[in-house]
């Protein structure tokens, strides 16, 4: 089965708030799993359910299997919220949902976090460095708020100007894909 596209800015479903989920169906597990294959195969660190269209609280996270010699460690993350924030720290982001671009954001250093897996067991967490940020951005998406949202106006409409002339470049060069409605 072909894997779910993700969704790409400035698509307006990324600014959508999702819904908690509730009751944790096969469903809920099968979008995960859904979510675990996008992530590996794009690839990245993370991806939130608005990310592929579902305005729903649930996240999958994998902050080490691109170092070397790791394993895949996939972790689901449902209706995770952050309790604490501590410190500050400066990260180069990038995102599935925003092509071709990297920038620094202001993130806090050190999080607490708290959700539940799919067995519905609630897990609490400290983390700090690449996963504190993973945190934060991955929860931000089910806020509908971007990393881009995070920097300078002045970075952040150079980036939508280069974005849109990007997106006018491949209507013109593949018109056909442009008539079937696909959101681009
Ligand atoms: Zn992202």
């Amino acid at each position: 089965m072909a894997l779910r596209p993700v969704l790409q800015f400035p698509d307006p479903r990324l600014k959508r708030k999702s819904d908690p989920v509730g009751e944790i169906t096969d469903e809920i597990r099968a979008l995960a799993q859904d979510m675990i294959e996008v992530m590996y195969d794009e690839p990245g660190i993370g991806l939130a359910a608005p990310q592929v269209g579902e305005a729903i609280r649930l996240v999958v996270m994998d902050t080490g299997w691109t170092e070397e010699g790791a394993e895949k460690n996939p972790l689901v993350l449902v209706n995770p919220e952050i309790l604490a924030k501590g410190g500050e720290i400066t990260w180069t982001e990038g995102c599935l949902s925003v092509p071709d671009f990297q920038a620094d954001v202001e993130r806090a250093a050190r999080v607490r976090v708290r959700y539940r897996d799919l067995e519905g067991r609630e897990h609490e967490e400290d983390a700090s460095e690449l996963r504190a940020v993973c945190f934060q951005h991955e929860i931000d998406h089910l806020d509908g708020v971007l990393f881009i949202d995070r920097i300078s106006r002045l970075k952040r409409s150079l980036y939508v100007q280069r974005r849109k002339k990007a997106l006018e470049r491949e209507r013109e060069e593949a018109p056909a894909a442009a008539k079937t409605g696909r959101a681009l």
